[in-house]
């Protein structure tokens, strides 16, 4: 017997004969004695479809209100779920995120996680009941429902799993596993076995919405074994997240390819090139609450020198608005220029430790294909470049081919 935390994404529950479908899949295995808890999320569609509404009536929508209800979503999945497990004479039970005591902070639509009281539903487990538990919300201190970002039912699943203390948390989706890379985008890629922790720490950061960054964070903090695994075949092994490099794993120097488009570039031109610079430019702008990824500073050059840096594409106007109010006319900087036609692709992989000339291979691919490199970035297990949006997908695929990241014929 095993206890499993089980999370079922969107697509998954995405219609009254997908959440059949995993009502049957829950069945089985409570039928094989596992104590299972169950998370989904929204249909797909739902959350994206309540924003808009919401946004209909206020373009910013009011951040409490809006986690109020976009968190109804996941309410008429768990309902509808625990009902097809009944039809199947399961015995289930449905909770919110509040009922069975979420706590988060009060940061309402990215709310963090803080605590989970595991009694509830750790009596209904040994009742013999299936718990299904909301994805993606909680409950502040005041009383407030919350929200903990897109995608943030992959964290529900994790910090339940880790509360619990069960046995595997197991990511049920749309695909049989973790790829080199999306494989909507590049249909030669291949899944994974087994991904390292910080690997796919990486990825998920650097774009690869397959979990939410904050799930792998939990899954490291609290140790979590993490699996991903198709909700459409009943077959596979998926790919285990792991917690160590052992001589098992497949020996990539790369493991995959991330990208997003998430990001915007701001350019100030001509600034003063002397001590302090770069905190007058970003202290305002972190003050304003945003966030800053990438940044560069150029080789100063009679006493002048440019500064740029990546921002969330959301908040771009807002960073260029502060720099041209706030700071240009401080530092006497020339101009401000940037754009959010761009993108960024990373490489990731453990192997990099290890290997020379990585980075370079990464460059002299872009280089063959004509792609211009904007900006780069490093640490020790990934190489990002931001490129024209218009080549993303075909850096992507190019670099896939030439670090052997296709499928074994
Ligand atoms: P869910 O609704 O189940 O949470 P998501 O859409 O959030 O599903 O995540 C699954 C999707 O992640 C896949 O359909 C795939 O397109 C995308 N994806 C991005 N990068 C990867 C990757 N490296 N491996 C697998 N899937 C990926
Ligand atoms: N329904 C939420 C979203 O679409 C949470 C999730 O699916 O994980 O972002
Ligand atoms: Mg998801």
């Amino acid at each position: 017997m095993a206890f499993y935390v089980q999370k079922y994404g969107g697509t998954s529950v995405g219609s009254a004969e997908r959440i059949k479908n995993v009502a049957r899949r829950v069945a089985r295995f409570h039928a094989d004695n596992h104590q299972i808890v169950v998370v989904v999320s929204a249909m797909s569609g739902e959350t994206n479809r309540l924003i808009a509404l919401a946004k209909e009536i206020q373009n910013n929508p009011d951040p409490r209100e809006l986690d109020v209800m976009v968190s109804t979503g996941e309410q008429v999945s768990i309902a509808l779920l625990a009902m097809a497990l009944k039809a199947l004479n399961v015995k289930a039970k449905s909770y919110t995120g509040p009922q069975v005591k979420i706590l988060t902070d009060s940061a309402h639509t990215k709310a963090r996680i803080l605590n989970i009281d595991a009694d509830k539903i750790l009596a209904d487990l040994n009742d013999g009941y299936v718990v299904i538990v909301a994805g993606f919300q909680g409950m502040d201190q005041y009383g407030s429902i919350t929200t903990l970002g897109r995608g943030g039912s992959d964290t529900t699943g994790v910090a339940l799993a880790a509360a619990l203390h069960a046995d595997e948390c197991q990511i049920y989706t749309d695909v049989d596993g973790i790829y080199t890379t999306d494989p909507r985008v590049v249909p030669e890629a291949r899944r994974l076995n087994s991904i390292t922790f910080e690997e796919m720490l990486e990825m998920a950061s650097l774009g690869s919405k397959v979990l939410q960054i904050r799930s792998v964070e939990f899954a490291g903090k609290y140790k979590v074994k993490l699996r991903v695994l198709s909700s459409f075949e009943d077959e596979g092994p998926g790919t285990l997240i792991t917690f160590e490099e052992n001589e098992n794993m497949e020996q990539a120097v790369i493991s995959g390819i991330a990208f997003n488009k998430d990001e915007a570039k701001i350019t100030v031109l001509g600034v003063p090139d002397h001590p302090g610079i770069a905190y007058q430019i970003l202290g305002p702008v972190a003050d304003a609450g945003i966030d800053v990824d990438m940044i560069i500073q150029n080789v100063g050059h009679d006493d002048l020198t440019d500064f740029s840096f990546t921002v969330h594409r959301n908040d771009f106007d807002n960073t260029i608005r502060i720099i041209k109010e706030k700071i240009q006319p401080h530092i006497g900087a020339r101009d401000v220029i940037g754009g959010d036609k761009i993108a960024k692709v990373s490489i990731v992989g453990v192997g990099m430790r290890s290997h020379a000339g990585i980075a370079s291979k990464m460059f002299r691919i872009l280089a063959e294909e004509g792609i211009n490199i904007q900006m780069i970035t490093t640490s020790e297990i990934k190489v990002s470049v931001v490129v024209d949006e218009k080549y993303m997908e075909l850096a992507v695929r190019v670099l896939h081919k030439a670090f052997d990241l296709e499928q074994a014929l």
